[in-house]
């Protein structure tokens, strides 16, 4: 399997060295020359199997023979057992026709644990077969952090350092960070707000001596690895429901566009989607794009589902790749337009190439908590702000009633339990293996909004790990 770049002037890379790279050296991001196929009886074998399984499968066809075989099949089965249920991604049914995917089961409570698992696990892999270590830095406003933590601890070949803004992300969210006790991962709470850790990350990546001298890599969504394991789900729950004979909607809370471009992949692949819906909160660039054609950048206003308070959603750019028919010049030069005018215009050839499938609109605050109220009302289930933003636009758009609409549960409840106890007057219980969450200890240490100060304790830290390991 080959990869290009969105920009069309990076290096042609196999899936090791796109898992490696990250973003592609022109800025672009790495997508498949051409979509791997499933027919439609492999589709239908699929049906029953272990979640792991059809993982692996499924994954196989992205990475081609960039790992042996076997090895990804034990790496990829490792990945979902510390899940808190033995579907992995179980489907609950909220109303007529109306289907929740639960996609919390992982240990940090968020889907972005069912890539990070994965990922965690191929990292090592690759890592040790060229015996090489890696410094992984990343800045959070809350998911990312814990998830990219729980999948690196206690690896033996990279080392963790994460960003946050103290005092700004919930309790749940930081603990989550901070009670991970291994000797590889750092938590660094910063006194700033979450840009400020993103301005000092990207300041420390372009810094070509920081960088080579602790072998600096990133976890964030653009890594075409971490798109590959969300396919997944999109084809499991479309197979309960009775694809491939039946087809099926998602409804998909958006912010950074990777989990709704793997419903896109898995479309492309040959599974029957009818409807891909993008449900936005009140940052709804996302919306404002695919209906009227205009994507345009206006501030960040914070919400009750602050996974999705983004403004600029890297994995568009892999989407408007497609709507030009691959043309990397042109995508190119939207990017540029964006960078120096803050925004583009999508053509109108363009846009209909996607209209049938993509559908999006935008729910407000207010929304929101009716949402989190009705469903619990109607069905007796309590969902997190970021599911009940999917909920609320999956109901205005969800088209044909006969074909199944699949909302996706991107978090629990529990991790944003104000938000949940504001519109049901309940605080969701945590699930029982982090019941102890509030007793464990944190490790954590704060430091000013100051660069130079960061990257000096990031180097002490490694220079400490150096010398214990000489010594031993
Ligand atoms: C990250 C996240 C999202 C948004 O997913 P994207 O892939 O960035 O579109 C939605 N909900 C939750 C709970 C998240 O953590």
């Amino acid at each position: 399997m080959r990869y290009v770049s969105t920009r069309g002037r990076a290096p042609i890379l196999d899936f090791e060295g796109v898992l490696l790279a990250g973003l592609a050296s022109d800025g672009g991001l790495y997508v498949p020359e051409r979509w791997p196929m499933l027919t439609r009886d492999e589709l239908a074998s699929f049906r029953g199997r272990d979640y792991a399984e059809v993982a692996h499968a499924v994954i196989s066809r992205f990475v081609g023979d960039s790992i042996e075989p076997s090895t990804l099949r034990s790496l990829v089965g490792e990945a979902y057992t510390g899940f808190g249920h033995a579907a992995v991604a179980p489907l609950a049914q909220l109303g007529a026709n109306h289907w929740l995917l639960e996609l919390f089961h992982g240990p940090t409570l968020a889907f972005k644990d069912i890539a990070l698992q994965v990922l965690g696990r191929l990292y090592d892999h690759v890592l040790e077969r060229h015996d090489a270590r890696t410094t992984i830095v990343g800045a959070t406003s809350g998911d990312t952090g814990s998830a990219a933590i729980e999948a690196i601890r206690g690896r033996e070949r990279a080392t963790i350092f994460i960003l946050h803004p103290a005092g700004r992300v919930s309790e749940v969210q930081r603990r989550q960070m901070t009670t991970a006790d291994a000797a590889n991962v750092h938590n660094i709470a910063i006194e700033g707000t979450f840009d400020d850790c993103q301005a000092m990350l990207k300041t420390m990546f372009a810094d070509d001596a920081f960088r080579d001298a602790l072998r600096l890599s990133g976890v964030n969504s653009i890594n075409w690895a971490r798109i590959v394991p969300q396919v997944v789900y999109y084809i499991t729950s479309a197979l309960a429901l009775g694809s491939p004979e039946v087809p099926v909607s998602f409804s998909v809370p958006s912010g950074n566009f990777g989990d709704v471009f793997a419903g896109f992949v898995a479309q492309r692949m040959g599974l029957p989607v009818e409807r891909l819906v993008v449900a936005s909160n009140e940052n709804d660039i996302l919306t404002r794009a695919l209906t009227t054609g205009d994507h345009r950048l206006t501030e960040v206003t914070p919400t009750l589902s602050p996974s999705m308070d983004i403004q600029v959603s890297s994995n568009f750019e892999r989407l408007l790749f497609e709507m030009h028919d691959r043309d990397a010049e042109y995508t190119a030069g939207l990017m540029r337009q964006l960078a120096e005018r803050r925004g583009f215009r999508i053509g109108a050839a363009a846009a209909a190439t996607v209209r049938s499938l993509f559908h999006a609109d935008r729910c407000t605050e207010s929304e929101t908590i009716e949402t989190i109220a009705s469903v619990h009302r109607d069905t007796g289930m309590v969902i997190d702000p970021h599911t009940a933003v999917g909920v609320a636009v999956a109901e205005r758009l969800r088209g044909a009633r006969g074909t199944p609409m699949i909302t996706l549960a991107t978090a629990h409840p529990a991790k944003f339990p104000d938000a949940v106890e504001h519109a049901i007057g309940l605080r969701p219980a945590l699930p029982d293996r982090l019941a102890d969450l509030h007793d464990r200890k944190e490790h954590f240490t704060t430091l000013p909004n100051d660069l130079p100060t960061v990257m000096a304790h990031i180097r002490e830290c490694m220079d400490q790990k150096r010398s214990t390991a000489m010594g031993q």
